[in-house]
């Protein structure tokens, strides 16, 4: 578990890089994403934080790398909260949904969590002192978000599928197209990206977006 900046830590690598801000209020600690493996939660504890002050975990969006562990956390905490937006909700809320999740493909029986709250446009979520911009870009799935935190003057984005790819079938080009330019816009100094790593500062950022604009 790595401090990426004041107050946001990266968990480590199961499916996907997992990432989590500790708000220091009621709120507790937030997830971006969970990822494949309980292990990222037991890290927490060496850090001298609590895992049981998980209170809430934003889901960019339905794939297995990305979500196959909710149900495990679940039953660990049963204080956590879910999120993802509407137009990926149900394959995260219901069984049968193998091939948009990819489950299938990587042999993995998802379990199903309930969401707390779906979001059906941009939303921000205020969880202790940090507003946790919720942004709506589609492409590499309908429902895939990006999340954008300041912490003092620091735009920090967790962007995660900003590769892609591109699946055939689930996918939209044109509106990935679009998401990029609408994430290049943000201008965030720090990039915490789902598989690639973590781009500072914001000239990275804008470099490694734009490389994925056609
Ligand atoms: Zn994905
Ligand atoms: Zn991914």
């Amino acid at each position: 578990m790595k401090e990426v900046f004041k107050d946001v830590y990266h968990l480590g690598d199961s499916g996907c890089s997992v990432f989590l801000v500790d708000t220091h209020s009621e709120d507790g600690l937030v997830l971006i994403d969970c990822g494949m493996s309980l292990e990222m939660i037991k890290r927490i504890k060496k850090k001298g934080l609590n895992p049981m002050d998980i209170k809430h975990c934003i889901i960019t969006h339905f794939h297995i790398d990305h979500i196959a562990i909710c149900s495990d956390l679940k039953r660990f905490n049963e204080k956590v909260n879910f999120y993802a937006h509407d137009l990926d909700a149900t394959a995260i809320e219901e069984e049968g949904h193998g091939r948009e999740t990819v489950a299938s493909w990587y042999g993995v029986k998802y379990k199903p969590i309930k969401l707390a709250k779906r979001f059906k446009g941009d939303e921000t979520l205020k969880l202790g002192q940090y507003n946790f911009e919720c942004i709506h870009t589609p492409g590499h799935t309908p429902g895939s978000i990006s999340i954008l935190i300041l912490i003092g003057d620091t735009k920090i984005l967790f962007g995660q599928d900003v590769h892609g790819p591109i699946i055939p079938g689930i996918s939209n080009v044109a509106d990935y197209q679009n998401s990029l330019k609408k994430l290049l816009n943000l201008n965030a100094d720090i990039l915490c990206e789902g598989h690639f790593g973590i781009f500072r500062p914001a000239s990275e950022v804008k470099r490694y977006i734009e490389s994925y604009i056609e």
